[in-house]
């Protein structure tokens, strides 16, 4: 979630300002049930390397065979992104060392990838949008998991994970601020999982950024970056980018220099601190893997995904902007989660009214779901009930006070809510004379605060919160204010 406005994106310092540049590089794993190159399953958290075909442990003389799912869901993202899809791309292959690496080399796409350039827009919180560029986006195999924990002496590999298709999502360096790639990542997210072509689930390390950060006097010339390797969390990515962007400022006002780095975010301190240096980078001698044909496909096979995509998180915000007059902001949370625009449009399908229906979605219902930490679709207050409430409260049977309490009653009991307001006598009083008893009471029982109420009008609050306290919630606010200032001969400020 975007949660710091981003008009001032420039670092204000003793020597002047400086500005952020950011660049992201996106690993998502393709939403698919076999692997890239064999037809292994890709279910997570399966038993250690039960999930394994030859191809996956590099047994001599298997060849990989490309899975045509891993390629559509790659073009459908490529559409979703706006980007060039290439008719022709060419799978590499990457070469290193690493002990969860059995074939000794990741096939990846290097400099022929399956989807060129494209672009994702955000819109911030202060109204501004921002658009950042796509580069490219390629398939390669994931590697397997070293396990270091299961015994005293020994590493174990689990290579359930090996050849599981990723796609690279890599930007262009467009981002300025924390709170933009935090938007980024998250917009991005959003669009793959509606896409339904990576399910986004950072904890799990479905989706995962390595995030480049430099620093630079603003437009002048791109400064050396650092890289944050392998973060899987928003707000993680916020302090890593904080983090960095001041230590490289620091170095350079000390008159020193950065040097490009790989770095590892420590999120018990906070800080960066480095992984290794460019003289110690790989040389991944890549070359075309011999073993795999170039992919080719027609533009019609594109044609195809193109008119079976969903309708996009960008697409339903403007048409919830147009059907419903919602603020634009308001829409672009809405349409974050798919589940959120689908409960939104769900109550507004039962008549609730529009900016009444996002705000009980966006502040009460987000709020309670976030604070009892579980999933947005679990929530036991569903749509038809949320939309209850507001038509009640509209309707004026019951008062808003009331409305914020039967949601949470509605939350804890399961009930239907008109049910609960027959059997609770959760119902308004409207009738004047059982509210002109109280007011009635209120000010005879406070003389000092009526003598005080004249001399300082500010005051006069206190007293609707008597009169509401005394009536439960119930009474209707208009009445209790008219009848109060008319009482206490108070004007209408
Ligand atoms: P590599 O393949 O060595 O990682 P790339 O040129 O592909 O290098 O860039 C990787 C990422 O770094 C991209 O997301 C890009 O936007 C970003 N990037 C490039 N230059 C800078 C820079 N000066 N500051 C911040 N990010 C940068
Ligand atoms: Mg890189």
């Amino acid at each position: 979630m975007v949660n710091k406005p981003s008009s001032s994106n420039l670092i204000n310092s003793s020597t002047g300002d400086w500005e952020m540049v950011i660049g992201l590089e996106v690993h998502a794993q393709v939403t698919s049930k076999a692997k890239l190159f064999s037809g292994a399953a890709t279910d997570f958290g399966a038993d250690p390397n039960s999930q394994v075909s030859l191809v996956d442990a590099a047994m001599p003389g298997m060849l990989p065979v490309i899975n045509e799912e891993c390629v559509a869901q790659a073009v459908r993202t490529g559409l979703g992104l706006n980007a060039k899809i290439n008719l022709h791309s060419v799978f590499d292959r990457k070469n290193y060392f690493y002990p969860d690496l059995p074939q000794g080399y990741q096939i990846s796409q290097f400099s022929q990838p399956i989807v060129g350039e494209g672009e994702v827009v955000l819109d911030m919180e202060d109204g501004k949008s921002v658009t950042v560029g796509i580069e490219r986006l390629h398939l390669e195999q994931d590697a397997g998991k070293s396990l270091h924990d299961q015994d005293p002496k020994n590493s174990y590999v689990d290579l359930n994970r090996s050849g599981v298709a990723l796609m690279e999502i890599v930007s262009k360096p467009d981002i300025r601020s924390a709170p933009q790639a935090q938007a980024y990542v998250t917009k991005l997210r959003s669009i793959l999982r509606y896409l339904g072509t990576c399910n986004g689930d950072m904890e799990e390390g479905s989706l995962r950024a390595d995030v480049n950060v430099s620093v630079r006097r603003p437009g002048g010339p791109l400064g050396t970056r650092c890289e944050i390797k392998n973060m899987n969390s928003i707000r993680f990515i916020g302090q890593a980018i904080e983090y960095e962007a001041r230590r490289q400022i620091d170095i350079l006002e000390e008159g020193g220099e950065i040097i490009q780095q790989t770095r590892l975010f420590d999120t018990k301190t906070g800080e960066t601190r480095s992984m290794r240096s460019k003289e110690e980078a790989h040389d991944y001698r890549y070359f075309p893997d011999p073993d795999l044909l170039p992919v080719e496909f027609s533009q019609d096979f594109v044609d195809g995904l193109a008119n079976q995509l969903p309708e996009l998180p960008d697409q339903k915000k403007s048409r919830f902007m147009t059907d419903w007059k919602l603020a634009p902001y308001d829409a672009e949370l809405l349409v974050a989660e798919k589940e959120r625009a689908d409960y939104f449009e769900e109550m507004v399908g039962l008549d609730a009214d529009p900016k009444s229906s996002a705000n009980l979605i966006l502040n009460q219902h987000l709020g309670r779901v976030n604070k009892e930490g579980i999933e947005f679709e679990s929530a036991p207050v569903p749509a038809a009930a949320s939309a209850a409430i507001l038509k009640m409260t509209s309707e004026g049977v019951i008062s808003g006070k009331i409305a914020k309490e039967l949601y949470d009653l509605v939350w804890e009991t399961g009930d239907d809510p008109v049910k609960l307001v027959e059997e609770r006598g959760l119902k308004q009083v409207t009738d004047t004379g059982a509210i002109e008893k109280v007011v009635d009471e209120v000010i005879a029982a406070n003389p000092k605060q009526v003598e005080q109420v004249k001399a300082k009008p500010q005051t006069f609050g206190w007293f609707v919160g008597q009169v509401m306290q005394k009536t439960g919630g119930k009474a209707n606010p208009q009445s209790v204010n008219k009848l109060l200032r008319e009482k206490l001969e108070i004007g209408d400020n």
